[in-house]
């Protein structure tokens, strides 16, 4: 493609919007333009890297047994009553006003749905199905261009298996292809374990790229390979003491005491002596939550145990059911009242101080086993920066990452709503055993950029480089530079070699290798007259910014050398 005749538009300045380094290179380089908030248009230089993920994608799926579906983005509202996931999904979903449909955040529905009509013996699995198509969903805050758009591309892939077994076997072969996918379009990445959310299933983990720009925070440890997202991640922290003797509960004066700090301080007590109440409600009974000392609660963990609509109750309803303002609210006495659960930390400790539902009272002498009914321990707590790991070997560090991706054993919760059933060996009804898989498309290209650039542009590994080569031609007014520059385009172009010719006539030396560089092609093969003179030819490689000569009859080799190796 010559650049003298292609439809490149790079730019200088971008909106100040555009913080993150991939979100500003991919409007200074042309790769897309945005429409409306979180909806963008590619530009054929940036779809040309999204077809060659895509194409990496279809790859590894195929070779996992996978076949390629094209499923309507359109659905009849109906279908997502079935499951019940018009609600779920709430404000997230998009609804079609004159129409009783909805434009599909992701397919499920509609796989189950065909799966119900045709999968109806366990002799006809395991199936692997994937589809890439466009996702819609509202999401309250696009930020960080194509990061988090209304408007994506996502690969996704479902498996039906009639086992457990199998389940564990359709998910293994996505983890082995995802890995495979990431690494063949150049991100160094995490997997980490995750909570399943509104998904539902059992297991899941995430495809996590490493980088400030990321909305998700994950606990690793180089030293153990120990990764997880925070919402589930644990670490190694002793539990609070059990003393062999303690006195009564007692109740003291606190005044003005309303952090643990506050309260410890005044009592001289070490901060991990407390047990701090927390409140929640659900639609059942209000939750109480006992958290150690500065511990601070993990909500998704939290949710875990009690489901997604748990919420914490408000200021009002604090008052209400217990009497007292939170920084003075405690455990004792309110068992008939809450269901009163404890982090793990706390397990049958005592000599512990907590609020006495009174204000400026707190109690003295807790025995979590005398003194109150713990239904049950759980770890609640959030992990934090420094910790050790579980098995004491590593330390943790808590870093932002950027989800490109996210396997999940669904297991039989779409099957069972929608009646997807086939007969096992026996004769006998069962529900579907299911998987679900996605991949970002345009999550992996801003990650790409965002781990291969510098201050001058991107620098595009050439398994997804929208061309092999940037050939530059440093003066078209030069007779030989200008032959020469066109022998190369054609012959390179011969080889299949797919090149970028910058055959500009009133662009300038400088402007060209600038440009060269934001566009980022894995190598720049550059024309000028003095070189030529010398019989040479100049080669940058974009990764390393280095520059040599070769001489002019060994330009060619050396070029499909470079971009074949
Ligand atoms: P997030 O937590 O970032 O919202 P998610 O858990 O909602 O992601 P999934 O429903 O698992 O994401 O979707 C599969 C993949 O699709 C994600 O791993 C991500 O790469 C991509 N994806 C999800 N939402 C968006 C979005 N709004 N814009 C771009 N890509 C997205
Ligand atoms: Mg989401």
């Amino acid at each position: 493609m010559r650049l003298s005749k292609g439809f490149f538009p790079t730019v200088k300045e971008v909106p100040s919007d555009a913080v993150i380094p991939s979100h500003q290179l991919m409007i200074r380089a042309g790769l897309m333009r945005q429409l409306a908030a979180g909806v963008f248009s590619f530009l054929p230089i940036g779809y040309a890297v999204m077809k060659k993920v895509m194409q990496i994608i279809r790859e590894e799926m195929d070779a996992i047994g996978g076949q390629e579906f094209h499923l309507p983005a359109l659905n009849p509202v109906e279908l997502w009553e079935e499951t019940d996931r018009v609600k779920a999904f709430g404000d997230i979903m998009f609804h079609i006003k004159n129409r009783a449909m909805v434009l599909a955040p992701t397919h499920e529905e509609v796989i189950t749905s065909i799966a119900k009509n045709h999968v109806k013996s366990y002799k006809e699995m395991p199936q692997i199905w994937y589809q890439i198509q466009t996702k819609f969903r509202n999401e309250p805050r696009p930020k960080s261009g194509v990061l988090r758009g209304r408007q994506f591309t996502m690969k996704d892939s479902y498996s039906m298996d009639s086992s457990w077994p199998g389940l564990d076997k359709s998910y293994d072969l996505h983890a082995e292809a995802y890995k495979k996918i990431y690494t063949r379009c150049g991100l160094t990445f995490h997997i980490v374990g995750a909570s399943s959310g509104a998904m539902g299933g059992s297991g899941s983990q995430e495809f996590m790229v490493e980088s400030n720009a990321g909305e998700d925070n994950l606990a690793v440890c180089s030293e153990t390979g120990y990764a997880a997202n925070v919402e589930i991640a644990a670490s190694l922290v002793p539990n609070a003491e059990r003393f062999a003797a303690i006195e009564p509960i007692k109740e003291v004066h606190t005044p003005n005491c309303k952090s643990i700090d506050e309260v410890a301080a005044f009592l001289k007590m070490p901060a991990n002596r407390c047990a701090k109440s927390l409140i929640f409600m659900n639609d059942k009974q209000p939750v109480l939550v006992l958290m150690l000392g500065n511990d601070q609660l993990n909500e998704s963990k939290l949710q875990s145990v009690f489901g997604q609509d748990i919420r914490p109750a408000q200021a009002e309803e604090l008052l209400q059911l217990t009497g007292a303002d939170a920084g003075s609210i405690g455990p004792v006495g309110l068992e008939n009242k809450f269901t009163i659960v404890a982090d793990n930390r706390l397990m049958n400790a005592n000599g512990l101080v907590s609020g006495a539902n009174k204000n400026d009272y707190h109690i003295i002498n807790l025995d979590l086993q005398r003194d109150v009914k713990v239904q049950s321990y759980h770890d609640f707590r959030m992990v934090e920066e420094g910790e050790p790991t579980v098995d004491g070997k590593g330390k943790l560090r808590i870093v932002k990452g950027i989800e490109v991706g996210h396997i999940f054993k669904l297991g039989t919760k779409y099957s069972v709503a929608m009646k997807a059933n086939f007969l096992d060996e026996q004769g006998k009804e069962n529900p579907v055993i299911m998987g679900s898989y996605g991949i970002g498309v345009e999550r992996i290209v801003a990650c790409h950029i965002e781990q291969h650039h510098d201050e001058f542009g991107i620098k595009w590994q050439k398994s997804i480089a929208p061309y092999d080569v940037h050939l530059i031609c440093v003066n078209m007014n030069s007779d030989a530079v200008k032959k020469k520059s066109e022998e190369i385009y054609a012959e390179l172009q011969s080889k299949g070699i797919s090149v970028l010719f910058d055959d500009r006539t009133d662009a300038s030396a400088g402007f060209k290798f600038k440009d060269a560089d934001l566009l980022g092609m894995p190598l720049h093969v550059i024309v000028g007259e003095k070189n030529l003179k010398n019989n040479q030819i100049e080669l940058k490689e974009r990764e390393t910014n280095n520059r040599r000569t070769v001489p002019v009859e060994a330009a060619i080799s050396e070029i499909i050398k470079f971009v074949r190796e």
